[in-house]
């Protein structure tokens, strides 16, 4: 069975000690192209890094900026030219530095889809001013370069959706990364013509239950799988040495229970949602 985890944050702190073990285990599990997930300019630059430094075909990279970090963006009135962090520093102090001109540097450096950008407004850790300025800037980035939109949305769908629907017609395609919203959210991203993400947090029997029937209302041209990883570890599985650190191995399992829950044969669910990753994220499969 051939897979892609089209969101994996790799470049997260919590895999610096084994990183390539990690992204080992997880070509033993699929061997298939995994989508890192940029969530900074600069975790967006270290995932390109890493990336680039492997065959062709294996991993790539988003860019953009999470709106956890939407604080520290800088926008549009950042100095043009600053300097880019490429060195993989994830952790730095001031991790979305750099504004619009360093996140089109990197997007055009072959960076896979604009994101994952949005708005959170569950944890708040930037204030929603900031959010939707942040946000918005990169719905203008995916529309003048023509890039797919890879959506993080939390408790915030009145807002990104009013914001969505107003770049829908500029935008090529958009993902709904790790959907966990209610019916009626469902139905009008559906309608908007986008793409959903599904994570383990539909193996979360506590607050993903409400997902089971729901995955039957995408399209199976429309649906894609992702880890989210080393967020959600999926709760049905057992903790283990890894003491809940979510891993991109474990794919395979999160696409078992969305079969499933869509009473899919396995080999055809993955057949289509790994043509759904090819296309929304215009990239190819070694
Ligand atoms: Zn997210």
């Amino acid at each position: 069975m051939q897979l892609i985890d089209a969101g994996v944050n790799l470049m997260d702190s919590v895999f610096d000690p084994d990183r390539e073990a990690v992204a080992a285990a997880a070509a033993a599990a699929g061997g298939s192209p995994r989508v890192i997930t940029g969530s900074s300019p600069a975790s967006s630059a270290a995932a390109l890094a890493f990336a680039e430094a492997r065959e062709p075909g294996l991993f790539y990279a988003t860019a953009g900026v999470h709106p956890h970090n939407a604080r520290f963006w800088k926008g549009r009135s950042a100095a043009k030219g600053g300097t880019a962090p490429d060195d993989g520093n994830a952790g730095a102090a001031d991790p979305a530095s750099g504004g619009i001109a360093e996140l089109r540097r990197l997007a055009l450096r072959g960076a896979a889809a604009i994101g994952e950008c949005g708005l959170d407004y569950n944890r708040m850790f930037s204030p929603p001013g900031s959010q939707r300025r942040c946000f918005e800037d990169q719905l203008e980035l995916a529309a003048e370069l023509a890039m797919p939109l890879f959506l993080h949305e939390r408790d915030a769908f009145e807002d990104l959706y009013a914001l969505l629907k107003k770049y829908r017609p500029r935008i090529s395609a958009a993902l709904v990364h790790c959907f966990t919203g209610t019916e009626r959210e469902l139905d009008a991203y559906l309608g908007l013509d986008c793409y959903i993400g599904i994570t383990g947090w539909i193996c979360d029997e506590r607050r993903g239950a409400h997902l089971v029937p729901l995955v039957k209302k995408i399209p199976p041209d429309r649906l894609l799988l992702e880890t989210d990883a080393p967020y959600l570890f999926p709760r049905n599985l057992p903790r283990g040495r890894g003491k809940g650190r979510n891993e991109p191995r474990h794919l395979p399992h999160i696409a078992g229970f969305v079969a499933r829950a869509l009473d899919r044969d396995p080999e055809t669910l993955a057949a289509e949602t790994f043509r759904n990753s090819l296309a929304f994220f215009r990239i190819r499969a070694e």
